[in-house]
């Protein structure tokens, strides 16, 4: 294999894409090249404009992540941040106070921002801004792009008893760095997404991989909404390439984050057996499911046996991806499911 494609969210993507880079190049997956290219489609669901910024959180986690310019211990942001910009606006008494606008991370979202008012499309300036952060570290062999280049947010409806119709809608990072996913999450909507198209070169990653991935990244807001850019579940479910997923969900919670919040928005079960099913086997016919094999954890190892049943190939092993060759080994596991 010499081209995979990886449908990434931001933190649990970006940790699984180091760990599949590390396997890559120490050669221990499976029928992978040791100078094989990872393409990745990130979610930019997730992106809203503050301060008068452009901020896409998921594809700078992967960004700084891969660059080695991430904040190890918080998991967002850059290393070495400082605060004083997000100190002088709460001191102009300037909302939101609650967003994190690191001062490093601001110069990245300023050359963003600026190239978007110049009429570069996102993924242009995605390519920009990976220049300083990839290029030097993976060469050609990493490529970031997002999943569209149109505008999407994910906004969440919770109660407000304060609001006239009972509800009030909230952009996710008010759902979840203000309100820190601790309310129901009633209904997401994910405006913007029925009407996106891929961007540049996402179709063909996909087309012409030899492997696709979903990482153990949030069903619902990360790899959901990636699939919800129109034609791109078509093409996973076309590409001659075996499409496998590891569970974000371990022995029925989330690892980190708020995905089981968001699977009981959805009505899918918090379990890596209800995550598996939810993206179904491409093999079903008829249906849309998505997946040839499906990676549980080993605490989740009742559940393998309902998941082959329903036509994906499932093994159960360690699925915490506490270092590096932990989480290679969990990618040489899942393409030892597919592979051959
Ligand atoms: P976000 O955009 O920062 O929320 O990141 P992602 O969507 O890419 O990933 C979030 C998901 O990663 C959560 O649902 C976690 O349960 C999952 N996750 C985080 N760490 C681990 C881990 O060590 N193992 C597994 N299996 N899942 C993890
Ligand atoms: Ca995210």
């Amino acid at each position: 294999m010499k081209k995979l494609t990886v449908l990434s969210g931001g933190m649990g993507g970006a940790r699984f894409l180091q760990g599949l880079l590390h396997g890559i190049t120490a050669g221990s997956l499976p029928g992978v090249d040791a100078d094989a290219e990872v393409t990745v489609v990130a979610n930019t669901a997730d992106d809203w404009w503050i301060h008068g910024l452009k901020v896409c959180p998921d594809l700078d986690t992967v960004m700084y992540t891969l660059g080695d310019g991430i904040d190890l211990d918080r998991g967002w942001g850059r290393r070495d941040e400082t605060w004083s910009a997000k100190e002088e606006l709460a001191a102009y008494g300037v909302e939101p106070t609650w967003f994190g606008l690191g001062d490093r991370d601001i110069a990245t979202h300023l050359v963003r921002t600026q190239l978007i008012d110049a009429g570069y499309s996102l993924s242009k300036v995605t390519e920009a801004l990976c220049r300083r952060w990839l290029t030097p570290v993976w060469g050609d062999r990493v490529r970031l792009l997002p999943m569209t280049d149109d505008r999407v947010e994910t906004h969440v409806a919770i109660s407000d008893a304060d609001s006239p119709s009972g509800k009030r809608v909230v952009h996710f990072q008010e759902y979840w760095v203000r309100l820190r996913a601790e309310v129901p999450a009633e209904t997401l909507v994910f405006v913007g997404l029925d009407d996106s198209s891929p961007a540049p070169g996402v179709l063909d990653a996909i087309a012409g991989a030899d492997l696709v991935l979903l990482p153990p990244s949030n069903p619902v807001v990360s790899v959901g909404t990636i699939l919800g850019v129109p034609g791109l579940r078509d093409a996973i479910r076309r590409t001659d390439a075996p499409v496998v997923g590891i569970s974000p969900i371990v022995g029925g919670a989330h690892v980190r984050g708020m995905a089981e919040q968001m699977l009981a928005s959805i009505g899918v079960e918090v379990s890596a057996g209800g995550v598996g099913r939810h993206y179904g086997a491409r093999s079903a016919a008829g249906a849309a499911g998505l997946l040839d094999g499906w990676l549980v954890d080993e605490r989740d190892a009742d559940q393998v046996a309902g998941l082959e049943q329903a036509g994906i190939r499932c093994a159960a092993v360690p699925l915490m991806m506490i270092d590096h060759d932990a989480t290679a080994a969990m990618a040489a596991a899942a393409i030892g499911l597919v592979a051959g």
